[in-house]
């Protein structure tokens, strides 16, 4: 009998396991998964065609199994045996599979072993060690600069839960999805009364080293309620989250990493039991240490024949299929063919024009259904492209409604466009039309400014469209036409730059004036 094998019950593996199981119902599909509780996309919010909220939620695996007929297996897969096409279990089983799909998802990137005190942020244990942790704290350091640090961060300094001290690699905040000017925008609403301190390039003491927590088994990353788990013990509300916070206690130290830790036991007398240093020469005494400088694909299980990408997750081709080093895709009818990965454990290097990985809900369920497609050998033309036409991602930063589409930094666009998105100048924007800034024309544009960065090249321009507190509009465009769009606030426009992305539509009759309010781009596709 056909069999199916999936390993690795997060939303890239549940996916792949219903979609399989639907697109070939004489198959066994088998899922086995370290944790008796799974978790999975309910539903997906759209906002347009493409954007949506994913609403993600956990199902115990018996619930799982019944609901859709997937054979589930509690346990963890130890090494795949791509010659034999065996999976070998840490209870002693073997599993013989036809194909399978390596779902493992990451783990957090730790500078050294993790211990109660020093830590990432995954799973529901290590929400719940955190949660711990916190009823006591005076200090906590934060490590990190992607949108999990971001969020937690803003979380503490918003509840005041305890002092903290958030170290940053970059000079700007939240470096995976902001740029300067984004992160200026945003800043304001970590804390209004921070204290920022910025290292000078000579003060960095070199990259932390250490051994990282391979042994323990990597479970589901956490779902969206993990903050109110810890909202919980801080006795807040998610709208009390939402306000600016005016919170003398947060440090935020620039252009830095964590340098070492040292802890000093449970039962010593110095008033914190960690002392973590700084790359840029600080000592920072604290409680814990919350690492979230982005996670490490979890890949152990596969030999390493199989090629990595440069963030370490397994590279896989157009067909999802893993791939061998040195040997680019492999053939029709090789035994290696029917080893495919999907969400977070892999590393996509598709060259496609308005879409890129980021390790997210939504891509993990859209891999996992394409994977499923590609095992059972369902793709058609029309599916091929699909689920990587355009990057989307909707998200809410510090209460603000976060809309991402297409390269809305400028990744993969070059130099150019790179260079000019980390330039930290703006130039004012067009005058004599629109609204310029400082100037007060109607209530809702009220202290707007239109700013645009120029390449040298003329093809290439960001404008930039903000109110402080209320919008923050970016549009990336090159050579006349839209490739990205970061849109926070209530703008109404994410349909509008989704549709003028994919259609690639040239504007560059309207140039430097398409986010002046004369300009009415919500009519362009009417
Ligand atoms: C704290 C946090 C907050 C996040 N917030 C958001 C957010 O707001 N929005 C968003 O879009 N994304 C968010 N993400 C990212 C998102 O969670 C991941 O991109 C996504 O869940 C990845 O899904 P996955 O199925 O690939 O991996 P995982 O969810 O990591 O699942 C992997 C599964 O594989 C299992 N497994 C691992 N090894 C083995 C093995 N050897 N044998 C058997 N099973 C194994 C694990 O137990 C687990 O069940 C967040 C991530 C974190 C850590």
């Amino acid at each position: 009998m056909d069999t199916i094998l999936v390993i690795g019950g997060g939303i890239a593996g549940c996916t792949c396991a219903v979609e399989a199981l639907r697109l070939s119902p004489s198959s066994n599909v088998t899922l086995v998964s370290p944790s008796p509780t799974l978790r999975t996309v309910e539903a997906i919010e759209h906002v347009t065609p493409l954007l949506g909220i994913v609403h993600v939620g956990d199902r115990s695996s018996d619930d799982f199994a019944a609901e859709h007929g997937v054979r589930m297996i509690c346990d963890e897969v130890v090494a795949l045996d791509h010659v034999r096409s065996q999976a070998q279990l840490a209870s002693g089983g073997i599993l013989t599979f036809s194909r399978c799909c390596v779902a493992t998802g990451a783990s957090p990137a730790l500078v050294a072993q993790a211990t109660p005190r020093y830590f990432g942020i995954r799973d529901t244990e290590s929400v719940e060690n955190l949660r711990e942790r916190l009823v006591d704290a005076k200090r906590v350091l934060v490590v990190g600069n992607g949108g999990l640090a971001l969020e937690l961060v803003h979380f503490l300094a918003s509840t005041q839960a305890c002092q903290v001290v958030w170290a940053v690699r970059n000079s700007y905040i939240g470096n995976t999805f902001f740029d300067a000017s984004a992160s200026a925008f945003f800043v304001q609403h970590v804390s209004t009364e921070t204290t920022c301190s910025r290292s000078e390039p000579s003060a960095k003491t070199g990259t932390p080293t250490g051994v990282s927590d391979e042994k323990s088994i990597p479970k589901a990353s956490v779902g969206p309620d993990w903050l109110k788990t810890l909202a919980t013990q801080a006795g807040t509300s998610e709208e009390d989250r939402n306000t600016t916070s005016q919170n003398p206690l947060l440090d935020i130290q620039f252009e830095c990493e964590l340098g070492g830790i040292c802890e000093r036991g449970e039962d010593s007398s110095d008033l914190y039991p960690v002392s973590a240093t700084l790359t840029n020469g600080r000592r920072v005494e604290c409680d814990f240490v919350v690492s979230a400088t982005g996670v490490r694909p979890n890949t152990g299980i596969i030999s390493s024949d199989f090629k990595r990408g440069p963030d370490g997750g397994l590279c896989v081709d157009e067909m999802m299929r893993v791939v061998r080093c040195g040997g680019g895709i492999e053939k029709e009818g090789d035994v290696e063919n029917n080893i495919f990965a999907a969400g977070d454990c892999c590393c996509l290097e598709r060259n496609e024009d308005h879409w890129f990985q980021i390790r997210l809900w939504r891509q993990a369920r859209d891999m996992g259904l394409y994977a499923a497609k590609c095992i059972t050998g369902s793709l058609d033309e029309l599916s091929r492209g699909g689920v990587f036409e355009l990057f989307v991602h909707a998200t809410r930063f510090f209460g603000f409604k976060v809309a991402l589409l297409g390269r809305f930094n400028g990744q993969g666009l070059g130099p150019s466009v790179q260079d000019l998105i980390s330039n930290h100048e703006l130039q004012e924007g067009p005058s004599g039309i629109g609204v310029k800034h400082g100037v007060t024309s109607t209530p809702e544009c009220r202290h707007e400014s239109i700013h645009i960065k120029r390449a040298t090249s003329e093809s290439i321009r960001i404008l930039i469209r903000t109110t402080p507190g209320v919008e923050y509009v970016k549009v990336v465009l090159v050579g006349g036409r839209v490739r990205g769009a970061m849109l926070v606030g209530d703008t109404g426009l994410e349909e509008t730059f989704e549709n003028l992305i994919l259609s690639e539509t040239d504007i560059s009759h309207i140039g430097d004036n398409l986010l002046t309010r004369e300009v009415d781009i919500e009519d362009f596709f009417d």
